[in-house]
């Protein structure tokens, strides 16, 4: 199984999923259509599944279009049914999905929006993130509250550790800047800041990462950490506490 960034809009990524063994294509979050039937015309394939993450129009802008180019398959929950546009097949928290031979467990992780789900491919042990947790910073919190944001991410936190994490947007340098300035002396994440600011320096995408590398080094999954709490004055405070706290940090910074 091949997965392959294409950058939309500003910062979008919208990823190719293409099974070579079962022939079945798919894209999760077209924010547009015309940069991926430019790769899916290169490379001479056609499309099966459109995967949304959730409703925003950055993540289903291209729904419509290739739909009728390719009479592909629109996937996506059944509670945002009525907002993911030409939306076919309808999806449960916790349903296994199958994309060519492959099983896909649905995860719905509401907080960024009260319908967003996580594509976990399970014996990939690939999974799509979309707008909840991004490399080194987790999405704003625009239909939900922290408590269900900080419940979506533990759900996340608890997939195997080696699962490639492939998220919405590139906000990675910007989320290492943050995570920086209240974690500086965790060694790995100034690592993995190096490698970033280079990656970046040549356009290159910071994604997938890891979840093992996430959970060392991501603020937003730290939030039960005691040096994390120690660090915030937050010694003897809910985790809930601290994951509001510092998402409230990271909106204003
Ligand atoms: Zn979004
Ligand atoms: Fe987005």
């Amino acid at each position: 199984m091949q997965i392959t960034p294409i950058p939309c809009l500003s910062d979008n990524y919208t990823y190719i999923i293409s099974d070579s063994r079962s022939k079945t294509i798919g894209v999760v979050d077209p924010s547009e259509a015309q940069p991926v039937i430019s790769f899916l015309e290169k490379e001479n394939i056609k499309l099966n599944y459109i995967l949304n993450t959730h409703h925003h129009f950055d993540h289903v802008g291209g729904n419509a279009e290739l739909k009728k180019k390719y009479n592909a398959k629109v996937i996506g929950f059944i509670g945002d049914k009525h907002r993911i546009p030409e939306i076919d097949i309808t999806i449960k928290d916790n349903e296994l999905w199958v994309f060519g031979k492959s099983p896909v467990k649905i995860i719905h992780i509401p907080g960024h929006t009260s319908g967003h789900i996580c594509f976990f491919f399970e014996k990939e042990k690939i999974a799509f993130t979309g707008d909840t947790l991004f490399s080194l910073g987790c999405g704003r919190i625009f239909e939900g509250d922290h408590k269900q944001m900080l419940n979506s991410l533990n759900k996340i936190k608890k997939l195997p550790k080696e699962t490639r994490i492939y998220c919405g947007h590139e906000y990675t340098y910007k989320n290492a800047e943050f995570c920086m300035k209240y974690e500086s002396n965790n060694i790995d994440l100034k690592k993995k800041f190096e490698q970033i600011k280079k990656l970046r320096s040549q356009n290159l995408p910071t994604i997938p990462s890891i979840l093992e590398d996430e959970l060392k080094l991501n603020i937003f999954l730290r939030c039960d950490q005691k040096e994390l709490k120690n660090k915030l004055n937050m010694k003897n405070q809910e985790d809930l506490e601290v994951f509001r706290k510092v998402r409230d940090l990271k909106d204003s910074f």
